[in-house]
């Protein structure tokens, strides 16, 4: 009897260990997408805090985003772009981006006008990249070599007239596209031309805005004017205002020249510069 008594006690101990067993289990798979235990990325604050008109969220991760400093490859907010919207290999973009382009791309096709993307998001890292290449002279810019220029916020002047500082980038935020070609030269041919028009008549139907129109009175500073570079509004739109609220000249660091930014004022200047209209 006694014997019977303890081998019931010790199934029971051992019944309760298993259950114990599973619920730590549960508790270290599940916590990282919560954010504790392996102080992982939260996927869930993620979806909030990137969602426009929803304010929960984790303010690092906010300066991250707005900063490219993220994945879009592993991001759950992006969507992998491939045919028919860009024959590129290895283009992301925020699902709404791809979703409007999609529709825009398919009532451009009605109209024997075709569209294709060719620079989606470009995380800190890529841009840093490019940045860092024309920088450094390894890539010509305009015809000349950038090294050669010694003043250092002169050199970044030039660097700004078609490239973005990393963290200072629309293209960091899976909201802004290139459309068909990045050569001026492009969209002065005729089909250029009627690609260009398709976009400025119908483009805002898609919630698609030109940041970068000519410059002049409504612009009157940042990047060159840009037919190819298009914004999903609705979202950038959101970004550009958190943007404003969050990001300081003296986060913006880790690349070469970076301490021009605020000499250059590139966050009221470029990051702002932008067509109205899109704001
Ligand atoms: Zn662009």
């Amino acid at each position: 009897m006694k014997l019977l008594q303890l081998s019931r006690t010790g199934n029971l101990i051992l019944g309760f260990s298993f259950i114990l067993i599973f619920l730590v289990l549960i508790m270290v798979c599940c916590g990282g997408r919560h954010g504790g235990v392996s102080g992982q990325t939260s996927v869930d604050q993620e979806h909030a805090v990137l969602l426009p008109g929803d304010d929960r969220h984790d303010t690092a991760q906010v300066i991250a985003y707005l900063m490219g400093k993220f994945n879009p490859a592993t991001h759950p907010l992006f969507q992998k772009a491939g045919k028919p919207h860009t024959s590129l290999t290895d283009a992301w973009l925020r699902a709404e981006t791809l979703q409007a382009f999609g529709k825009m791309q398919k009532a451009a096709g009605k109209d024997g006008i075709t569209l294709s993307i060719v620079s989606a998001t470009r995380n800190f890292d890529t841009q840093k990249g490019i940045w860092e290449a024309k920088w450094s002279g390894k890539r010509l810019v305009e015809g000349k070599d950038l090294s050669l220029v010694t003043d250092r916020v002169e050199r970044a002047r030039i660097i700004l007239r078609y490239s973005s500082m990393p963290g200072t980038s629309r293209h960091h935020w899976g909201t802004d596209i290139d459309i068909n070609s990045v050569e001026p030269s492009y969209f002065k041919t005729p089909l250029g031309k009627k690609v260009y028009n398709w976009l400025a008549a119908h483009g805002a139907t898609y919630g698609f805005c030109q940041p970068y129109t000519p410059k002049g009175e409504k612009r009157p500073t940042g990047y060159e004017e840009e037919p190819w570079h298009w914004s999903y509004t609705p979202l950038s739109s959101v970004f550009l205002e958190k943007y404003s609220q969050l990001i300081t000249h003296q986060m913006l660091s880790d690349f070469e020249g970076h301490e021009t930014a605020d000499s250059l004022q590139v966050i009221p200047n470029y990051v702002y510069g932008i067509n109205p209209a899109c704001r």
